[in-house]
């Protein structure tokens, strides 16, 4: 049988990135390959994002340069995943009538066998919603009996004999119960689901039994998994300590955390669990507390500082990056000068910034005062200027320092590896290949404002790693 092949585009966050794996991995299974490039496929299969209209935007154009593809090759499918397939559904085929599959998240399990049975000259696919959700299993130890995930990961959890990324996502749990005012995610992905903590411990061993020494736990909200009806953000903590006694992983991350939703025991795990890195992006979005409850966020400015405080008592080294949102409608020079001082206060390590947007169904979509494009733009500036300063500030105060970092790949220049600290800053540096997916001690020499420069120590044994 000829051997069909499949390319996968992912479009925004690292949630989309997991999912595509595993869709890669179902579909492998199943006898397909990895196509090198778009030319060479049977089936283009792009995941997309539409948390900023941009993305959305981008995602159209990329599907109308493919027209020329089809043409060329009518047996082509065409599928577009993720959420601008959930929010434009149908409306899409008016755009690219030449798409064969439109699947929002929610159904991302059912691409493999659709697929499989769909030939380009049928009429298009196009699925929504969630998936009916498997019957629980109930848990094996105990603790909370959590919802099943959405996804069928029953391909994906047998053994995988490929060697693993050195730094590895996992998704959690999914969707958002928050219904911020201006994020259309619970919208398209849904209520919170959580996937049953011995399928998450599963996943994450397997992982690191294939070569992953970093893991990062994903969710919309990670610090409410599988809270409905169970032990609120204690199920989080339990998580995450079982994950970090797995043997051979070095280093932990987590991400995105919803500042509301940090209970104390949380904020002990930094400083106390040693694979658990010394960094948390912890989204602000705004630092006037009028604004912050326009959107629905349910903290206040002190809130949030507080909670900084604790992190820092906690963690002293901890680095702290954050998303910001300028120009949400009805926001004054005053408050957004708010949000420039809270900055300065807090002096995050990095931040993403965003001139606000309005998305289809959400409450700020309709709140009058929306703000021109271009004062949004100069607002944008402001903030972006101010940030690159503490960022260059903080990097400068690393030079001569020496830090551990995990070698991920190479630099821009011939002879240079890549990688980044615990705290997440980005090192490039002289070095033998052979220390890929290794930790080095590299002394800090150069600043820049996204990266750092630094030095192989020569004292430092590039002792091998206890690594599969
Ligand atoms: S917490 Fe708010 S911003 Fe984050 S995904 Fe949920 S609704 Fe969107």
């Amino acid at each position: 049988m000829k051997t069909r092949n499949l390319y996968i585009v992912t479009y925004g966050c690292q949630m989309n990135v997991y999912d595509s794996t595993c869709l890669e991995a179902s579909m492998r299974k199943r006898g397909w390959n990895l196509a090198e490039s778009q030319e060479g496929a049977d089936f283009i299969f792009l995941n997309t994002c539409s948390i900023r209209e941009k993305a959305a935007r981008r995602v159209i154009g990329h599907l109308k340069r493919l027209k020329a593809l089809k043409l060329k090759n009518p047996a082509l499918i065409l599928g577009v995943g993720g959420c601008v397939a959930e929010q434009e559904g149908r409306k899409l085929l008016d755009e690219v009538p030449w798409l064969n599959l439109v699947v929002g998240p929610g159904r991302l399990s059912e691409i493999p066998l659709l697929v499989e049975n769909l030939t380009s000259d049928m009429p298009p696919i196009v699925l929504s919603g969630q998936a009916p959700l498997a019957q629980p299993e109930p848990p094996a130890q105990p603790g909370p009996a959590l919802d099943s995930g959405q996804r069928d990961l029953s391909d994906f959890e047998e053994i995988d004999p490929r060697p693993a990324p050195i730094g590895s996502f996992l998704t959690i749990m999914t969707g958002c119960d928050n219904y911020c005012a201006y994020c259309v995610v619970p919208y398209l992905r849904g209520p919170e689901r959580s996937r049953p903590r011995e399928e998450v411990l599963a996943e994450a061993r397997n992982l690191v039994s294939r070569g992953s020494v970093e893991l990062t736990l994903l969710g919309q909200n990670v610090n409410s998994y599988g809270r409905a009806g169970h032990r609120g953000g204690e199920d989080f903590v339990d998580l995450l300590t079982e994950v970090s006694k797995i043997p051979n992983l070095l280093r932990l991350r987590f991400t995105t955390s919803h500042p509301k939703d940090f209970p104390p025991a949380l904020v002990g795990l930094f400083g106390k669990l040693p694979s658990l890195c010394e960094h948390l992006h912890l989204p602000l979005q705004a630092g006037s507390d009028r604004i912050l409850a326009a959107m629905g966020r349910r903290y206040d400015k002190n809130r949030y500082l507080s909670l900084v405080s604790a992190l820092r008592e906690a963690c002293p080294d901890l680095a702290l990056s954050t998303d910001v949102i300028v120009g949400f409608p009805g926001e004054t020079e005053e408050e957004f000068l708010q949000t420039v001082d809270l900055l300065e206060t807090v002096r995050f390590d990095f931040i993403f910034s965003f001139k606000y947007s309005d998305r289809p169904m959400t409450k700020a979509n309709s709140l009058p005062g929306k703000i021109e494009e271009n004062e949004k733009q100069r607002r944008l500036t402001h903030l972006q200027a101010v940030q690159k300063t503490i960022t260059l500030e903080k990097h400068q105060a690393l030079i001569g320092q020496s830090r551990e970092v995990l070698v991920e790949g190479f630099g821009r220049k011939a002879g240079q590896l890549s990688g980044r600290t615990r705290d997440l800053k980005l090192v490039n540096f002289d070095g033998p290949a052979s220390l890929m997916g290794r930790l080095a001690t590299v002394t800090i020499l150069e600043a820049w404002p996204v990266s750092l420069i630094g030095q192989l120590s020569s004292d430092r044994p590039s002792a091998p790693q206890n690594l599969n």
